[in-house]
């Protein structure tokens, strides 16, 4: 029995599946998590001292690596002035100042929550609020928290567990919850026809990663912010997973920024919190003024903006200059093509889908655009890839539904170690 194996076994008993977070539990591919002991850079120990390359990077916060010095080193000074003040604090002042120079005169201001969840649900009662409106549309699959409201179809570890949706949600709030297909804009402008004065937002991914990473079909979320907008309606794009990570200005970077318009909040997660608890909703003055205790619409938090949190996320963002964006997209392009080619070779049909550094392997030999087609893919030859990759050192996300994500830690060896690794592990999914 590994150290693993009897921690489990202990966890199970005080904790539902023995995890704070259900896809941790492995449920989807079977076998006993690893407990992990310590992180370093581009590494993961377990506990029983066994060493993996991680590809999952916390689900997206360590994008420069764990424990990277800088890091630690802010967090450490600011937790020795206290872990919480519950009042103001300059580190928070400077992490707002950060995030809004950063996005480029997308957002003015930004209110700083605990985790993304939060900050969706924020968004969303933003959007009701002013508009004085019930309906939020979403997309089948898309993944925004779990709050009662976007538990409705949604994507990540409720797709991985094939939920399809959640006991505990009132019907009359999942009622107020529209869900269509990715991609079809056509169905929204069917939508809007017929119940556009009634939806307060469109709630959309920028770069979906939550069923897998969906490729937005060209001009998508251009059209929705155009439809929104005719109807009255807001644009919220949740930018939890790709802001600061996909570009310096995140999905919208490669998108809105090009074309010219600017959904009307923003949600943000992960990087910005560098991997301390830290989320945050971003936009205009004129709509987050809305806020309390500026405006009506409520929302507050004993530990929102933490400065331990914030100072972890000012040493993140400060890392990522544009040199370090480029190293990430470049590692991010050669471990894709690894992959691609590793099950080429050993005859598994697959698919990629790729939006700058993020990407997926979905082990199906049809294009994957939508949660339908993300839900063909062959689960138990994933299983068997998992399991092989993980005892081949490589830390992968235990679930075909979910994003693989580089950090700049990653080096020439890792990528050695990664190749070798998504080798043995085709091979094992190949044998079906
Ligand atoms: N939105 C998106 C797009 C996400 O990917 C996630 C988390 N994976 C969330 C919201 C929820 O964030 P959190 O887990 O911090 O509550």
């Amino acid at each position: 029995m590994s150290v693993s194996d009897e921690l489990f076994a202990e966890a199970l008993k005080v904790m539902p599946g023995g995890v704070s977070s259900p896809v941790r539990a492995y449920r989807s591919v079977g076998g006993t998590p690893r407990f992990v002991k310590r992180a370093l850079g581009s590494h993961i120990v377990d506990v029983d001292d066994k060493r993996y390359v991680d590809l999952v990077c916390s689900w997206g916060p360590m994008i420069a690596g764990h424990a990277h010095p800088e890091v630690v080193a802010a967090v450490q000074q600011a937790v020795a002035d206290s872990t919480s003040f519950g009042a103001p604090s300059e580190v928070e002042l400077r992490l707002a100042q950060a995030v809004v120079a950063r996005m480029g005169g997308a957002i003015d201001k930004v209110r700083f929550t605990c985790s993304g969840t939060e900050a969706v649900m924020t968004a969303a009662r933003l959007a009701r609020g002013i508009t004085k409106r019930p309906l939020l549309v979403k997309f089948v699959g898309c993944y925004h928290g779990h709050s009662d409201s976007f538990l409705v179809a949604a994507g990540s570890g409720v797709a991985s567990l094939g939920l399809p949706d959640s006991p505990g949600v009132p019907k009359e709030v999942a009622g107020d919850t529209v869900a269509l297909p990715y991609g079809r804009i056509d169905l929204v402008e069917e939508l809007f026809a017929e119940r556009g004065d009634q939806v307060a937002a469109i709630v959309t991914e920028g770069v979906p990663a939550n069923m897998g990473v969906i490729v937005p079909p060209e001009g998508f979320n251009r059209r929705l912010h155009d439809i929104a907008h005719a109807h009255g309606a807001l644009l919220i794009q949740d930018e939890v997973l790709t802001g600061f990570r996909l570009s310096p200005t995140g999905a919208w970077g490669l998108q809105g920024a090009k074309e010219g318009w600017t959904p009307d909040l923003f949600t943000f997660g992960k990087v910005i919190g560098g991997g301390m608890p830290l989320a945050a909703v971003g936009g205009s003055a004129q709509l987050m003024d809305y806020l309390a205790p500026e405006g009506p619409v409520y929302q507050a938090g004993t530990l929102s903006g933490n400065p331990a949190a914030c100072a972890a996320g000012l040493a993140t963002l400060a890392l990522m200059d544009d040199a370090a964006y480029s190293r990430l997209d470049a590692t991010a392009d050669r471990v894709s093509a690894m992959a691609d080619e590793a099950l080429e070779s050993a005859g598994v049909p697959h698919r990629i889908n790729k939006v700058s550094n993020l990407f997926s392997v979905f082990l199906t030999d049809a294009p994957v655009t939508d949660f339908a087609s993300a839900s063909k893919q062959d689960t138990k030859a994933f299983s068997r890839f998992f399991h092989a990759a993980l005892d081949a050192g490589l830390w992968l996300a235990p679930s075909g539904f979910e994003a693989w994500f580089c950090s700049t830690a990653l080096d020439d060896d890792d990528l050695e170690v990664i190749d070798a690794g998504l080798h043995k592990a085709a091979q094992a999914a190949a044998q079906g």
